[in-house]
């Protein structure tokens, strides 16, 4: 491709980004359409010889956009609603033309330092100590898996040579992501020493539980060595005691993991610290800015003031990779799984810089009080009820009927392509959710999502 014609569809594309973003709203959220629909469309094979970049385009306007969930749209509120916020998007370009693999200092200077002073800057909009080192990897469920590892290795480190002993026993809510399950199974764990502590009536875990499993285990000839608690649950939002759960782990010498994926980013919000208070005693942290932080997928950060022990977890550095700069810099290669990494910490940066603490807090501030007046507007209505409480920005509620009515009102919601909402399960019933969390939301797109979901009901 000539420097002229990659301009020329540059700015095509750029152009396509930009009346994407003003007009994500045109879009139905959901696609029409059944599974293999845009497969039977598409060629069986790759073409023989180069098409030009105009038919590419043309298909992917024609072909791909149509068959795409809008995750950018104001109202998507399935899962966790997120966001490629306009500066985040052009730090993906760049990122993409860079095309730098940061696995050492040496490969990339900027990569590395730029994610190590970013991470630096959001350790400080978190209220956390200066001895947190921050490293960036694709998702949470990647630094779960990490941290994990991390307190196996302190808790026995011959497993590192020789396998685990089937001994060590892991801690965490019936309420906790399946994530951390799945990382306790790859780090060798094994799923049947991961212990679901029961939770509470606002769906925390319940300390008191855990400090008595945690005897039994001991007396059982188990070893304990890492609580993972969530701050944020997936369900409901609910964010376990992390103080006391820090005491527990203190008293038992145990590694304590915090999964922020999604609460992690209101820990910046003074008036919120209170909720998360023991978070700072953690051993290791992972919040996700792809989530409640503006920045394109993928960017999961994970925090821990015990880099030595991660490093010692994951460090295997053969000789092609060894350089002169190995005493003095760090190479996050040695911090996880993955040797290659892409230039994440730039979009991050763009993000930081371009909205300020004080955009992200404005931002974050309004979608968790649109979601109390969701809350309250659920409430009003006596064919509804509110499911859990709403520290954040997701409202989980139900029509007071059976789990198909519930099923069906979401489906036909959904199928009217405005607003795309998900569900869970709570006390083994269906329950609705509405995640706010879209840069583009506002306040009367989830006044009028409220609307369409009680029309909807009749
Ligand atoms: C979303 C979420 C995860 C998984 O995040 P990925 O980055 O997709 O792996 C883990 N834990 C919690 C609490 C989450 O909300």
């Amino acid at each position: 491709m000539t420097p002229e014609e990659f301009r020329k569809a540059g700015y095509e594309v750029v152009d396509w980004i930009a009346d994407y973003l003003a007009r994500t709203r045109d879009y139905p959220v959901l696609p029409d359409m059944s599974p293999g629909d845009l497969a039977a469309r598409l060629p069986q094979s790759a073409p023989e010889s180069g098409e030009p970049m105009e038919r590419i385009l043309d298909d992917y306007r024609k072909l791909v956009v149509p068959a795409v969930t809008h995750w950018n749209h104001p109202n998507f509120y399935a899962y966790f609603s997120v966001s490629g916020s306009p500066p985040g998007i052009l730090g993906e370009m760049l990122a993409a033309a860079l095309n730098v693999n940061g696995m050492l200092w040496k490969s990339c200077p900027a990569a590395t330092e730029l994610e190590q002073v970013t991470l630096g800057w959001l350790r400080q909009w978190m209220g956390l100590p200066e001895e947190f080192f921050g490293v960036i990897h694709d998702t949470a469920s990647a630094n779960t898996l990490h941290s994990i590892a991390a307190a196996r290795e302190l808790a026995e480190p011959e497993a590192h040579a020789t396998g685990g002993s089937g001994r060590l026993t892991l801690y965490t809510s019936e309420q906790a992501h399946s994530s951390v399950e799945k990382g306790a199974i790859v780090a060798g764990i094994g799923q049947k020493n991961v212990r679901k502590i029961p939770v509470d009536d606002a769906f925390r875990l319940r300390a008191d539980v855990l400090g008595k499993l945690i005897e039994e285990d001991l007396a059982a000839g188990k070893k304990p060595f890492c609580v993972v608690a969530t701050a944020g649950t997936t369900s409901t939002t609910s964010v376990d005691p992390l103080e006391e759960m820090a005491g527990i782990a203190a008293q038992y010498g145990l590694w304590l993991h915090v999964d922020a994926a999604y609460g992690g980013p209101v820990s910046i919000l003074p008036e919120f610290r209170r909720l998360f208070a023991g978070l700072e005693r953690a051993d290791s942290i992972v919040t996700n800015p792809h989530k409640w932080m503006f920045t394109p997928l993928d960017c999961s950060v994970l925090y821990t003031r015990r880099p030595d022990i991660l490093k010692r977890a994951f460090s295997l550095v053969p000789e092609y990779l060894k350089t002169a700069e190995d005493s003095q810099a760090v190479n996050l290669m040695d911090y996880g799984v993955s040797l290659g990494r892409r230039f994440r910490a730039l979009k991050l940066w763009f993000v930081m810089r371009y909205y300020g603490r004080e955009g992200v807090c404005r931002i974050l501030r309004q979608h968790i009080a649109w979601a109390q007046e969701l809350r309250a507007a659920i409430q009003a209505d006596p064919r509804f009820e509110i499911c859990a409480p709403t520290p954040f920005s997701v409202v989980c509620f139900r029509l007071q009927a059976s789990d198909a009515e519930n099923q069906s009102l979401m489906d036909r919601v959904n199928r009217t392509g405005k607003i795309f909402m998900s569900h869970t399960a709570l006390h083994g019933r269906i329950v609705l959710r509405l995640a706010i969390g879209n840069i583009g939301t506002t306040r009367e797109d989830v006044m009028e999502a409220w609307e369409l979901v009680r029309k909807t009901a009749g």
